[in-house]
């Protein structure tokens, strides 16, 4: 079935409102669906129907104590006909049920082996006695309930097995000597009329399994769309909508877990600041739309410049980066740094319309870095941290711009001077 959901819930409600009016309606759904139902539902009925098939065996088979006593003389060829013959074809059927058959198979391998029993009764009876003759009209009558009521057979197979019972029992009664022809006439009609009700119980049944079905699936598709939404709603909470980068909010939550992991596992945590340069300038310049399209870059070249699976960049507001390298090593860090701010001065500036003028060769899209890096102890605090990439930012502004510096440490460890 597609995954598309308005589609798939369309079709569901579309069969919901089909099957919830009075008037008759096929029993089948278009197919993606069918086949949906099918495969959700096959296991259930094959195991449904094997249990019951169990059943109708057993009580067949012991048949053969009224055989005993009612027809001695007989008794040898219902043995062979209920042991030999129906019950290896009927154990072989119904075995076929735990092999998950396609449908057509199973209902019409069930079908078939209903058949076969009820007609071997019929045969068993024929011509022995007035009573036999009379008490097989309810076995033929037992048959097509089982198969219509009790196993519930889609309606093209109840049906099926309604017009064999019924020929057999209409041939049993035309060639039989026994009943009198006004006893023959009410015993067909009896089998006609409860056939016609049993197939309307049948039919009603199959119906309310496929309308429940559908009410079910429908649930299962309101709940997973609600699911892909939310997850849709939250992944927009948490990313900024202009370079799809995370957001402020999302690098809070980030930042106090990745600190937290820093500490426990005693591994280092560097954090960058990565910041534009003379970004009003090139705004004043260009325009806002064009210095949008310059954050959208440096946010796509801030993505490709980390390597590392657990690496992770927000926006930090305005034209300010923030980068999160946890396990990482002020050295490696600075690499990091560094491998950005050459990527900026070398891609940073999408082209521009040649409607606004002349490059101005003054003006280019390049970005400052502030690094700091820690191992994190009891004693130090993530906004420590954050200052500390904030100075070596500033220190980077102040000694030219398109620069990397980086913070002394700020933990108990041998501090190193700006770079
Ligand atoms: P410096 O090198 O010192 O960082 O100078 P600067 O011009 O980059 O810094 P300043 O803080 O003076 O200016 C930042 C500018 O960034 C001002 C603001 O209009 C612009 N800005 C902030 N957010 C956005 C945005 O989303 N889109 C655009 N186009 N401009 C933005
Ligand atoms: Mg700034
Ligand atoms: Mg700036």
């Amino acid at each position: 079935m597609p995954t598309n959901f308005p589609q798939q819930s369309e079709i569901v409600n579309r069969q919901i409102n089909r099957l919830s009016g009075l008037r008759f309606k096929w029993l089948v759904f278009p197919k993606d669906l069918e086949e949906r139902f099918e495969k959700e539902t096959v296991q259930r009925r094959s195991r449904r129907l094997w249990l019951e098939g169990l059943l109708a065996i057993l009580l067949f088979d012991l048949f053969l104590i009224a055989d005993y006593f009612g027809a001695p003389g007989q008794f040898r060829k219902a043995f062979v006909i209920r042991l030999l013959v129906v019950t290896p074809v009927c154990v072989l059927a119904n075995a076929g049920m735990l092999r998950m058959m396609k449908s057509l198979w199973r209902e019409s391998s069930i079908a078939a082996a209903a058949c076969l029993a009820g007609i071997a009764q019929l045969y068993l009876e024929f011509n022995r006695s007035r009573v036999a003759s009379a008490y097989v009209q309810m076995a033929v009558l037992a048959v097509i309930l089982f198969a219509n009521i009790v196993m519930r057979l889609r309606l093209p197979y109840a049906v099926a097995v309604s017009i064999v019972m019924l020929t057999g029992d209409g041939i049993f009664l035309w060639k039989d000597a026994m009943l009198r022809p006004e006893d023959k006439v009410f015993g067909l009609g009896l089998a006609i009329g409860t056939t016609a009700i049993t197939l309307v119980a049948n039919y009603s049944s199959c119906r309310e399994e496929r309308l429940n079905y559908l009410l079910h699936l429908r649930g299962e598709l309101l709940v997973s769309d609600l699911n892909r939404l939310n997850a849709q709603l939250l992944r927009r909470s948490e990313s900024d909508a202009l370079t799809g980068l995370a957001n402020r909010h999302s690098f809070d939550t980030q930042y106090g877990e990745l600190w937290k992991k820093s500490l426990i596992a005693g591994t280092p945590l560097s954090l960058v600041i990565v910041d534009v340069d003379h970004f009003k300038k090139l705004n004043d310049r260009y325009g806002h739309l064009y210095g949008d399209e310059v954050l959208k870059r440096i946010g796509s070249l801030l993505q490709q410049a980390l390597r590392v699976k657990d690496d992770y960049a927000a926006r930090f507001g305005g034209e300010e980066f923030v980068i999160l390298l946890p396990g990482t090593p002020e050295t490696a860090a600075i690499q990091v740094a560094e491998r950005l701010r050459k990527m900026v001065e070398l891609a940073g500036f999408p082209g521009i319309d040649p409607a606004q003028g002349p490059y101005d060769l003054s003006i280019r899209a390049t970005v400052s870095c502030g690094v700091a890096s820690v191992y994190p102890t009891a004693r130090e605090t993530p906004e420590q941290l954050l200052e500390a990439a904030d100075k070596a930012l500033y220190q980077a502004k102040a000694q030219g711009r398109n620069l990397v510096c980086c913070a002394p440490r700020i933990s108990p460890m041998p501090s190193r001077s700006f770079t």
